[in-house]
């Protein structure tokens, strides 16, 4: 037994708190008319999720909860609590026990909860459908539902059918399957469009980064070009640098040198213009030498000739007015003694001191003339001495003439290069603008480049090379490469995500399906086999009943023509009966006995091929005379064995094979209430 028991509480007629308990297998509710048996299946329906109000005889929620009497105000909520016994785990839950409870409050709002947690009705009905108690009810026959699956059509019967052989839940299913499948199908209309959308843009971007990218790589080449350019360029002006100035130096020390010394030799021929008269007087002073030499020799030879002629005395000779003189003086002498004296005087005077007169003279003339020649000679040695100065300062002013033009000369062609330097200079700090205008800062990071050689030559070819790139980069250059990347890198990701999307959708398309189809075969074969059974179980009651006779559900097709003009094929089941010892063979033929007998023998069948936990049958039995109760009767011992059953009835028969018969009153004041009551009691009420 499953199950356990239910509790109402302000549902419908039973205002207050009213139990019912299940413990056997099959339970009889009865009660005169009106007293709210009714409300007790219809407490069922609520509690396991009904959804349609009419189906509980209401037209609104509200209608549901107690409307008040003169004695008991009107409710606020109903509340139906039903427990069920799980230790056969006949739900997909850990526990003992399972209570569901739903409660209706006057504004409308539902509460579900299992095992007194909150949920949501999804969470009820896929826990019932586990256990085979559709939310549906075609375990709960209602009163006047009896012949209900007689007169549905085809189609509805395979319904109840199916829906009785637990295959709703597969259509559940699949029906859900088929709505995700569309999504599926409408979400991969909408992504492939979305690409179809992007797709133009992100051709446009992809040519735009392939340009990009070669222009990445042409920059990455000028980079490494220009590193080694640059490397070698900063190195060769450095070096040309530091050589110039090493040669420049000593050259100006030089120059300097010999400027000096050009300045002094120029002083010293400065004094050229007295070269003239130093000469002048230098021939003079030649000459003049030459003549004082001439009378020095001229003044020695007299003297020679003086001495000669002193030494031979017969030649001397004393001049005729001296003899006069003498001749005078001694006239006057009256002594020829004192003449004597006197002339031997004058002989011995004139002897000796004539000569040596001339001598000294000459003497003195040639020591005047030495004199002379000497201070001549100091004269002429000191002009010969200025006119060599001279002479050797224009020496100096001629070759540092020479020399001072040959350092200028090599000073402007130091220069010269110096000039060039810094003009290769300048050309290189242009360059390194440029080229890190056109291939960024990392092109001048050159510093760590290995680059020894300086062929100036092999230099220049990457100089042009450098050009070549450069024209290259700037004619390949797209404005904002930055943005082009950042979108086409979003694009693309955007259309990956896509793509993805887009697989992952049509993989679940494809899963979905693959579902549908096997939901599809599960519910063809669990249908195909449902039915046979069924019809096993149809005919053997069947028989029973009418003592014979033949019964069965066959599958149908039938061609429909929908709204828009397509066909299509509807599935549905007939009834088929025989019944013995008449030839009836048409359901519209049968008496309402008759039917109502069928009906139930097929609500049978297919409940005891696939018994739900309980089955609750409100007046089933109402049209049934005493003879066919008692066949209702067996059947229900039948069916109990299955499921546990609930009875709402007024019929002897049935309430005799119950185990426990619950009595439903209703005093004056409209409240339902329950009691339990033996068959005797039972039987007051009965028919
Ligand atoms: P029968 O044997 O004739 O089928 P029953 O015992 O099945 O009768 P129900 O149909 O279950 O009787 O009960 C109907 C009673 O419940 C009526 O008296 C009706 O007034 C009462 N009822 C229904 N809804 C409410 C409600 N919301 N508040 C109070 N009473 C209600």
């Amino acid at each position: 037994m499953y199950l356990k028991s239910i509790e109402i509480s302000g549902f419908k007629s039973f205002a207050k708190k009213n139990g019912f308990s299940f413990n056997t297998p099959i339970s009889a509710i009865v009660g005169p008319n009106g007293s709210g048996k009714s409300n007790v299946a219809e407490s069922f329906r609520f509690v396991l999720g009904e959804q349609s109000i009419k189906s509980m005889r209401g037209k609104r929620g509200e209608d549901l909860i107690w409307n008040g009497s003169p004695e008991l105000p009107r409710g606020n909520r109903a509340s139906v609590k039903v427990v069920f016994d799980n230790e056969r785990k006949i739900f997909d839950i850990d526990f003992p026990e399972v209570t569901i409870e739903r409660v209706v409050h006057r504004d409308g709002l539902n509460e579900y909860s299992i095992n007194g947690s909150p949920v949501r009705l999804k969470d009820v009905i896929e826990l019932l459908a586990k256990a085979h108690i559709g939310s549906s009810g075609h375990h709960i026959i209602s009163q006047g539902e009896a012949d209900k699956i007689i007169s549905a059509t085809p189609k509805d019967r395979k319904a109840m059918v199916e829906d009785a052989l637990g295959l709703k839940i597969y259509q559940y299913k699949r029906l859900e399957s088929e709505r995700k499948l569309e999504k599926a199908f409408e979400n991969i209309a909408q992504v492939e469009g979305l690409r179809k959308e992007i797709a133009p843009h992100l051709k446009f971007l992809k040519k735009q980064v392939e340009k990009l990218e070669k222009t990445e790589s042409l920059r990455e080449e000028l980079i490494t070009l220009a590193k080694e350019y640059f490397k070698r360029e900063e190195a060769h002006i450095t070096e040309s640098k530091k050589r110039l100035e090493a040669e420049r130096k000593p050259v100006e020390e030089e120059l300097k040198k010999l400027s000096k010394q050009s300045a002094e030799a120029k002083e010293v021929m400065n004094l050229e213009k007295d070269l003239t008269k130093i000469r002048g007087e230098r021939d003079l002073a030649t000459r003049e030498l030459g003549k004082l030499e001439g009378l020095i020799e001229t003044y020695e030879r007299q003297i020679e000739a003086e001495k000669g002629r002193a030494a031979r005395e017969e030649l001397k000779t004393v001049r005729l007015k001296e003899v006069e003189d003498l001749f005078e003086e001694v006239k006057a002498f009256a002594e020829v003694a004192k003449v004597f004296d006197r002339i031997t005087a004058f002989i011995r005077e004139r002897k000796h001191q004539e000569d040596s007169r001339l001598i000294s003279e000459l003497s003195a003339k040639i020591v005047e003339a030495k004199k002379r020649k000497g201070g001549l000679e100091a004269l002429l040695k000191a002009v010969q001495e200025k006119e060599q100065k001279i002479i050797e300062a224009e020496k100096v002013a001629l070759t540092s003439e020479v020399l001072e033009k040959e350092l200028v000369s090599k000073l402007n062609f130091l220069k010269s290069r110096e000039a060039t330097l810094q003009s290769e200079e300048a050309a290189f700090r242009r360059e390194l603008a440029e080229v890190g205008h056109v291939a960024g800062a990392s092109a001048l990071k050159y510093h760590d480049v290995l680059a020894t050689d300086d062929d100036r030559a092999k230099q220049e070819e990457r100089r042009h090379a450098l050009e070549r790139l450069k024209i290259r980069l700037e004619e390949a250059s797209i404005a904002g490469s930055d943005e082009i990347m950042k979108e086409y890198r979003e694009t693309s990701e955007r259309d990956s995500f896509l793509e993805r999307e887009l697989a992952d959708l049509e993989k679940s398309a494809g899963t979905l399906k693959g579902l549908i189809k096997d939901l599809e075969t599960r519910l063809a074969t669990e249908f195909e086999t449902g039915l046979k059974n069924i019809n096993k179980e149809f005919g053997k009651l069947f028989a029973k009943v009418f003592d014979g006779g033949e019964a069965g559900l066959a599958l149908i097709k039938n061609k429909t023509e929908e709204e828009e003009g397509e066909q299509s094929i509807e599935e549905g089941l007939e009834i088929k009966v025989s019944l013995p010892r008449k030839k009836v063979k048409s359901l519209m033929m049968l008496s309402g006995g008759e039917r109502a007998l069928t009906s139930i023998a097929l609500i049978f069948a297919i409940s005891a091929v696939n018994p739900p936990p309980f089955i609750i049958l409100d007046e089933t039995d109402a049209a049934l005379d005493e003879a066919n109760s008692r066949k209702y009767g067996d059947m229900i011992e039948i069916l109990a064995k299955y499921s546990q059953l609930i009875l709402i009835t007024h019929n002897r028969e049935t309430m005799s094979r119950a185990g426990v018969i619950y009595g439903v009153t209703m005093g004056g004041n409209g409240i339902s209430k329950v009691l339990s009551i033996s068959f005797d009691e039972a039987s007051e009420v009965a028919k």
